[in-house]
């Protein structure tokens, strides 16, 4: 088998323009190579302009692109692979909800180890390095069977992949500021990697139970993650009182709102007061634009007029933290994905028109610390472990199509992929 001993350096590599220091040199209009030298222990000793000739032993990237461990910040790795036994679906979220509540009620621990761990294998062998997964909550006393498989599987694969779990309740199972309390206790007393979250929408809104989801997860040290607006009514209000709630309670957790359709169908200047809140807080933004374009506007024999994509543009401009992922995979949400956040990324660049998909939207699939309390460590550092994503056959210019062929390491070994064979690779021995 041919593993890789951790190169001395990677050279000639074509990293996008948001992970490199800002006097790169640029050559037309595109950053110069760069050389990557790792240490023995699989971390990264620097990175500089590209100027040396390549030495036996190094890989010799020739321009390929490298991204550093992708993120794949929003998925539903309890659902994903039910497809094919749910039958003929109607469309629509709501609809989805309620297929998945029927299938639910024959989950064994078996099937969600089975069907989670597919799921987790798929995402490690894209580059993954962070997956978070949201886990339907539905009851207010009984703790759902694939909360505890997942924290299984989460401990189970720690070393390979960070598994977060968020709990995603129903938010009227917050109305009563004691069961908020009861939630927040027993999701954060399940373990590291655990945040509070709800479904917030305008079939269950209530402020007050925000407000004591919040007030909750705020006594607990839990961070939060919402499933916030996704639909396309103006009137929601999920996104928008979130913003004014963390104000109000200093909140000092981490906040995560996903979806946030609702923001492309408000009246601009509500959307862009809305955006300004949300900038304030902060609140990390996750666009799934995948699932948005199957779900939102979505009726039978009907073609779809908007995209549901939320306001990405407007959101990166006012420097909010925002990230696109993949959401549900072959359940009754959605049938494509595969838990590839560059695969979401290109379905985003497409409904977005996002320009420079490579040098400037790459990093809404990288940015993990984003997640995170400390929303201001990106990767690539030196001293950070080498893990890296290498596409050895796409180019800056048509990134992310073409992006399948890759090379993962990490911690500078080859995890995942087909090393060309022009790379020098040596049996590693093993004490
Ligand atoms: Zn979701």
């Amino acid at each position: 088998m041919r593993t890789l001993l951790s190169p001395p350096r990677i050279t000639a590599a074509r990293l996008p323009r948001w992970c490199l220091r800002a006097d790169w040199p640029m050559h037309a209009a595109q950053p110069a190579l760069a050389d990557l030298r790792l240490t023995p222990q699989g971390r990264i000793a620097s990175i500089t302009p590209s100027v040396a000739s390549p030495a036996a032993g190094d890989w010799n990237l020739n321009g390929a692109l490298v991204l550093p461990g992708l993120v794949e910040a929003h998925t539903h790795i309890d659902k994903a692979f039910t497809l094919p036994r749910l039958g003929v679906l109607k469309p629509g979220l709501l609809a989805a909800i309620e297929t998945m509540n029927a299938d639910r009620a024959g989950w064994t621990t078996a099937d969600v180890r089975e069907r989670a761990s597919r799921c987790l294998q798929w995402a490690f062998d894209a580059g993954v390095v962070t997956l978070r997964t949201h886990c339907d909550w539905w009851e207010p006393d009984v703790t759902p069977l694939a909360w505890a498989v997942l924290r299984e599987l989460a401990e189970e694969w720690a070393g390979r992949l960070v598994v977060e779990r968020v709990s995603l309740i129903a938010l009227h199972l917050f109305a009563d500021r004691d069961d908020a309390r009861a939630l927040a206790r027993t999701v954060a007393a399940s373990g590291k990697g655990a945040c509070l979250g709800a479904f917030v929408h305008s079939t269950n809104w209530s402020a007050a139970s925000l407000r004591h989801l919040f007030e909750a997860a705020e006594e607990f040290g839990l961070d939060v993650d919402l499933h916030c607006d996704e639909e396309l009514n103006p009137q929601a209000e999920g996104l928008a009182t979130t913003a004014a709630l963390l104000r109000e309670l200093a909140f000092g957790g981490r906040v995560v709102c996903g979806h946030t359709c609702a923001l492309a169908a408000q009246p601009e200047a509500q959307a862009l007061a809305t955006l300004d809140a949300v900038a304030d807080a902060p609140i990390t933004l996750i666009a799934l634009p995948t699932t948005n374009l199957l779900l939102q506007d979505a009726q039978t024999g009907r073609t779809p007029r908007q995209r549901g994509i939320t306001l990405v543009k407007e959101a990166r401009a006012r420097g909010i933290p925002l990230l696109i992922s993949t959401d549900n995979v072959q359940d009754a949400f959605c049938r494509a994905g595969s838990f590839d956040p560059v695969e979401a990324l290109a379905v985003g660049a497409l409904a977005a028109q996002l320009d420079q998909p490579f040098d400037a939207w790459s990093e809404t699939v990288c940015r993990g610390d984003w997640l995170t309390r400390q929303p201001n460590t990106p990767p690539l550092q030196p001293d950070a472990a080498a893990d890296l994503v290498i596409f050895t056959a796409a180019d800056a210019h048509g990134w992310p199509t073409h992006a399948h062929s890759r090379v993962v390491l990490r911690a500078g070994r080859v995890a995942a992929g087909s090393v060309p064979s022009h790379w020098p690779t040596t049996a590693e021995v093993t004490p």
